[in-house]
C-alpha cells in the first residue's frame, strides 16, 4: 500500500521503538485503551490481547478495513473508521476517566488532536503520543526560552508532561522530514480549570505570545479584547504577583492561570463584535 501524505502516514517499522511506546502507556490487563491512527498496526500488535478493550480509530478506508479483517471476531478489539477529530472520545469508552490513549499521530494535525483529547470530559487518565520533535520541545519548554509559548502554557496548565524518548526519522517508512519525540501526558485530577476558564487562558496566551516581545502591561493595554487602564494593570499585576514589565515568555503556566482568573474577575477578555 502507498503511504498517503495527506493523512500523515509514516509507518513505524522499528520494533524496539514500537514496544517502548506501548510500554510507556503502562496499561494493565484491566484497562481500556484507544489507539489513534493505528495504520498498519505497528503499535496495535503489541497492545491487542494485553488490555481489556482496545479501540482503534483510523480514518483511512483501506487501513481501517484491513484492521477490521485482522481483528474480526475478537470482542476485545473494536475498529472505529472515523476522523478522530470528529469523534466523541468519551463515548467510545466504558469508563472514560480511567482510559489510556496512545498513538503515533499524524504530524499535520498534532495540536488539534492534543486539544481534542484534552477537551474530552472526563479527561483520559494518560496519553502517550509520538509527535514531531519540535512540537514536543514547545510543549515541554521551560519559561524563558524561544520555544516556550501558548502551547506550553495551554497544555501544562492542565496536565503534567514528560518526554519518554526520541525517535529518529529512519525508524519510519517512508521516513518523514523530521525527527520525533514520544511524550506522556497525565491530565491533572481534579480538573484545575473549568471549561470557560480554560477558554480564557487560551485567549490570554494567544494575545500574549502573539506579542511576545512586548511587556505584559503593554499587551493588556493594547490588545483590544483586554484594553485595560493603567490602574487595572497595576492592580491585576499586584494581586497575581507579576510585574507589568515582564515579557510573556518569562511567565510560567501557574502565573498565566492566576492572571487569566484575575482578568476574568474584571470581565476580560471582552468579546468583541465583528465591527470592533
Ligand atoms: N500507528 C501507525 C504506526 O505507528 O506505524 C501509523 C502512524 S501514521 C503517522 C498516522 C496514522 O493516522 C495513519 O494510519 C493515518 O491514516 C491515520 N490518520 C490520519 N488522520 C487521521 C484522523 N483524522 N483520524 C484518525 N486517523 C487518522
Amino acid at each position: 500500500m502507498r503511504a498517503k501524505r495527506s493523512l500523515g502516514q509514516n509507518f513505524l517499522v522499528d520494533p524496539n521503538a514500537q514496544r517502548r511506546i506501548v510500554e510507556a502507556l503502562e496499561a494493565s490487563a484491566d484497562d481500556e485503551v484507544i489507539e489513534i491512527g493505528p495504520g498498519q498496526g505497528a503499535l496495535t500488535r503489541h497492545l491487542a490481547g494485553t488490555v481489556r478493550r482496545l479501540t482503534l480509530v483510523e480514518l483511512d478506508d483501506e487501513l481501517a478495513a484491513a484492521l477490521a479483517a485482522e481483528y474480526a471476531g475478537r470482542g476485545d478489539v473494536v475498529v472505529v473508521h472515523r476522523d478522530v477529530l470528529e469523534t466523541d472520545i468519551a463515548s467510545l469508552l466504558e469508563d472514560p476517566a480511567r482510559a489510556k490513549i496512545v498513538g503515533n499521530i499524524p504530524y499535520n494535525i498534532t495540536t488539534p488532536i492534543l486539544f481534542h483529547l484534552l477537551d474530552a470530559r472526563p479527561r483520559p487518565e494518560r496519553i502517550v503520543v509520538m509527535i514531531q520533535r519540535e512540537v514536543a520541545e514547545r510543549i515541554i519548554a521551560a519559561p524563558g526560552g524561544k520555544t516556550y509559548g501558548a502551547l506550553s502554557v495551554a497544555i501544562r496548565a492542565v496536565a503534567d508532561v514528560e518526554r519518554v524518548m526520541q525517535v529518529k526519522r529512519g525508524a519510519f517508512r517512508p521516513a518523514p522530514d523530521v525527527d520525533s519525540t514520544v511524550i506522556r501526558i497525565r491530565p491533572r485530577v481534579p480538573v484545575p480549570l473549568g471549561a470557560e476558564e480554560e477558554h480564557d487562558l487560551r485567549e490570554l496566551t494567544r494575545a500574549a505570545f502573539g506579542r511576545r516581545r512586548k511587556q505584559l502591561g503593554t499587551i493588556l493595554r493594547d490588545a483590544p479584547e483586554y484594553a485595560l487602564a493603567p490602574a487595572d494593570i497595576e492592580r491585576i499585576g499586584g494581586s497575581v504577583g507579576v510585574a507589568p514589565d515582564r515579557r510573556p515568555e518569562t511567565i510560567d503556566p501557574p502565573t498565566f492561570v492566576a492572571l487569566a482568573r484575575a482578568l476574568r474577575g474584571i470581565d476580560r477578555p471582552r468579546h468583541l463584535g465583528a465591527s470592533a
